[in-house]
């Protein structure tokens, strides 16, 4: 039997990717729903090519062909067997949280979900028999290489470094959006290509593999292996080591996670040799240079409210970024800020999540009038 599919974001870098991934398994998929944000002609172009029964765009009067749905009756669509979410940002966790609820298993590429609301969503998927499934490879290649939790001493999450590994601080001050968008091994959307550049990435995946691996933060390591061969790696306690190897491609953790448990041999291009590659090099990141990184251990470790704070902050300043309104390393300089006014608060209900995301990113807009 086919297996049911929505792509939350298939108009982005993960949702096209996942299209690429499904027509290479047509036998396998039947594709339930496409949604974009504000990319219509490319929505409509898929919804000819892969006729969803249903579809949803910020402007739906721009979309023909199919029929029209929110993105909450999408993911409370009891036929899907698995929703894909491929939004960037903080909208990818209203859909996650209603695909739970609503029993349909989630491969789940949007990070910030967990970083926002982690406390929340991983429970929720326990107690409605969901899978959350890993899209984002360090946390797709931890997923591959865990058969028992309980025997797992360390998390080793694997960092590229991004465009700024080799360079300086000074470097980084007078990056334009251009340089910082250049990331040298992946070609992903604005947002998380941003971030990879400031580090703050990897704060968020350590953050998120937190929450879905249960691992307190002084268990998880995050070492810089710029060839990106090695895609992350857990240490056993009786020291065995298991890494999750190969060339770098989001279509090998896509297919991963919307095949799960099942493996075919879809879209993979080339075969794995270790003889061709030259070498593979680690080293410990530079937190000095990298503040975000340091600053989202400290805000995961004090948990609460303070991820939500700095996912927030972070967002909006990069946005700030991506117009030109500020510089790059004012990113981190804006979120310690915002940190610095917050007082952590705890146990919070979905609806506090979403009051306070609301209210960080109104107080980081008026933070960065005042800086421009
Ligand atoms: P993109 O920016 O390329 O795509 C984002 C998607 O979200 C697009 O389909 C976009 O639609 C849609 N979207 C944007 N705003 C809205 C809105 N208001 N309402 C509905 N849909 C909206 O992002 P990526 O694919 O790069 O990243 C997606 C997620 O996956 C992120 O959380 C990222 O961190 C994570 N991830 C991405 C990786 C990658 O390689 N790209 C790797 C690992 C994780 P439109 O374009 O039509 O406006
Ligand atoms: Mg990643």
């Amino acid at each position: 039997m086919k297996r049911k599919i929505s792509i939350i974001g298939s108009t982005g870098s993960i949702g096209r990717q996942a299209l690429e991934v499904i027509d290479k398994l047509e036998d396998k998929f039947e594709i339930r729903a496409l949604t974009a944000g504000a990319n219509t002609e490319l929505l409509n172009e898929q919804i000819r090519k892969y006729k969803p029964k249903y579809a949803y765009a910020k402007n739906s009067s721009e979309i023909s062909g199919t029929s029209l749905l929110s993105l909450e009756e999408i993911c409370s669509d009891k036929e899907n067997d698995i929703i894909l979410v491929a939004v960037s940002g903080k909208i990818g966790l209203k859909p996650t949280v209603t695909a739970i609820n609503n029993g349909i298993d989630v491969a789940l590429a949007n990070k910030e979900t967990l970083v926002m609301a982690g406390d929340i969503v991983m429970p929720l998927a326990k107690i409605n028999g969901v899978n959350i499934i890993p899209v984002d490879s360090e946390h797709c290649a931890i997923h591959q290489c865990i058969k028992d939790i309980n025997q797992v001493e360390k998390l080793i999450i694997t960092a590229s470094g991004g465009p700024f590994l080799n360079k300086t601080v000074e470097d980084m001050k007078s990056a334009t959006v251009s340089e910082a968008l250049a990331h040298p091994r992946w070609k992903m959307g604005k947002k998380i290509t941003v971030d990879s550049a400031t580090l703050m990435n990897k704060g968020l995946e350590v953050i998120e593999a937190h929450h879905l691996f249960n691992m307190p933060y002084d268990k998880i390591d995050v070492v810089v292996h710029p060839q990106s061969i090695v895609h992350s790696a857990i240490e056993y306690i009786d020291g065995s080591v298991i890494a999750q190897v190969g060339l770098p491609s989001m279509h090998i953790p896509i297919q991963y996670a919307i095949t799960y448990p099942e493996r075919f041999v879809g879209i993979k291009s080339k075969s794995f040799r270790f003889s061709e590659i030259a070498r593979l090099d680690f080293e410990v990141p530079d937190y000095k240079k990298f503040k975000t990184l340091k600053i989202a251990y400290d805000c995961g470790k004090i948990g609460g409210s303070m991820p939500i704070c700095m996912n927030a902050a972070n967002e909006e300043a990069v946005f700030a970024f991506l117009e030109g309104k500020i510089k790059l390393y004012d990113i981190a300089k804006i979120v310690e800020n915002m940190l610095s006014r917050h007082t952590p608060m705890y146990n919070l209900s979905l609806d506090d999540i979403f009051e306070l995301d609301n209210e960080i990113r109104i107080k980081t807009v008026e933070q960065l009038n005042v800086h421009a």
